[in-house]
């Protein structure tokens, strides 16, 4: 019987390559977040038709309790046994400095990459449990383990996923349910070319100019991070040689907190 994944944010950037990496290991894949209704329809044609899985959307908000909630509802209408994967990837950024950061900002930032995760881990982790076996994955950041200036909400988020993974692992542990949090560094998505197309627009210089800059300031390998490999990283924790490996923070950083 094939696994059933929930990726949250998957109908872009990290989160749309672990549900392809997912997908093409035969999961059945319950993917998420923004996009035309177009790109939705293309996304599930593009699940079923080349890897043979089958693909349900949910269109939730996960910044909105009540969103996440009917969402909760909603996976047992389409799993009666549960999701066995869980990873939780959604989230955005936004910069300002903290004597000037929305409170909204702030709410809608930690709702999304902190109290979310709790949620359906909350309601996911008793199937899990029940058939003795699952995964809760948990994409953090560099942010998780260090700070920049103007990312008070992300960096707060980063950190408290990390903690909660930390959590999970010690309440689940020797059940065959396993958590983890993967922290990468520079990943070349959205989120990423938002930043480098305001760095670039604030100091007169290209993106190019910018994205090295960005880049090369924090990761010392100067290049970014696949999304892909992060896919394969996630694969590689619902294997059998990761049934060991809980509680971990694995980063992908290109050398950045090695330093
Ligand atoms: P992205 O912008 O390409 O993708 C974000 C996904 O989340 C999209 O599918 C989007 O629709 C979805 N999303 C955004 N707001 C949502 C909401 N309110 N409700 C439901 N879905 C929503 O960004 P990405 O870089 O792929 O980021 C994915 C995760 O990886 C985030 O948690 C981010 O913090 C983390 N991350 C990114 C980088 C990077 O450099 N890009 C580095 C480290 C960690």
């Amino acid at each position: 019987m094939s696994r059933y994944a929930l990726v949250t944010g998957s109908t872009s950037g990290i989160g749309l390559a672990v549900a392809r990496s997912l997908a093409k290991n035969g999961c059945a894949i319950l993917y998420n977040g923004f996009a035309e209704e177009h790109h939705i329809a293309k996304l599930k044609q593009e699940f079923e038709n080349e890897y043979d899985v089958r693909a349900h959307y949910l269109g939730a908000d996960l910044t909105n309790e009540d969103d996440v909630l009917n969402m909760c509802e909603d996976i047992k209408k389409v799993t009666k046994s549960g999701v066995d994967i869980l990873v939780n990837n959604a989230g955005f950024q936004y910069v300002s400095s903290v004597q000037d950061f929305s409170l909204d900002k702030w709410n809608d930032m930690i709702h999304i990459m902190l109290t979310t995760p709790f949620i359906l881990t909350k309601h996911l982790l008793p199937g899990m449990l029940q058939k003795g076996w699952g995964r809760v994955i948990n994409i953090s950041s560099i942010h998780g383990l260090v700070a920049s200036k103007e990312k008070s909400a992300y960096v707060s988020a980063k950190h408290g996923v990390l903690g909660f993974t930390k959590v999970v692992a010690l309440e689940t542990a020797g059940t065959g349910v396993t958590c983890n949090a993967i922290c990468p560094g520079w990943v070349a998505t959205e989120l990423f070319w938002k930043q480098v197309k305001s760095i670039a627009k604030n100091t007169g210089v290209s993106e190019e100019e910018a994205k090295r800059k960005l880049v090369g300031e924090k990761q010392p390998s100067g290049q970014t991070v696949e999304e892909k490999h992060i896919g394969d990283f996630v694969n590689f924790l619902c294997s059998e040689a990761a049934n060991q490996m809980t509680g971990s923070t694995v980063t992908m950083d290109g050398g950045w907190t090695a330093q």
